[in-house]
């Protein structure tokens, strides 16, 4: 037996690193996961205010590799959470 070909066997999620069995192609262990994977990872919000207290909006969004749109929405979605006040301001939230 080749051990060095068991780890096969069990895959790792590339999203939460959970193991799970499955198709040799698959790389995420649920659909969630890979919904996950599609989306930036933002940096906090005291790096982003920072930039943009720097650059313009485009500028970056062009440093982060989005459509200034996304950062806009982004922006935006920030606006509408503070001013509601029902959604707990978090870095990772859309
Ligand atoms: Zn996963």
């Amino acid at each position: 037996m080749r051990r060095w070909h068991t780890s096969a066997a069990a895959r790792k999620c590339v999203q939460c690193g959970s193991a799970f069995r499955d198709a040799e192609t698959q790389r995420f262990c649920s659909r969630s996961c890979y919904w996950k994977s599609m989306e930036l990872d933002w940096p906090d919000w005291a790096t982003l205010d920072r930039l943009l207290s720097q650059k313009s909006t485009p500028a970056v969004a062009a440093d982060l590799g989005v459509r200034p749109s996304t950062l806009y929405m982004r922006l935006r979605r920030r606006r509408l959470r503070q001013s509601t006040g029902l959604i707990e301001d978090s870095p990772g939230a859309l």
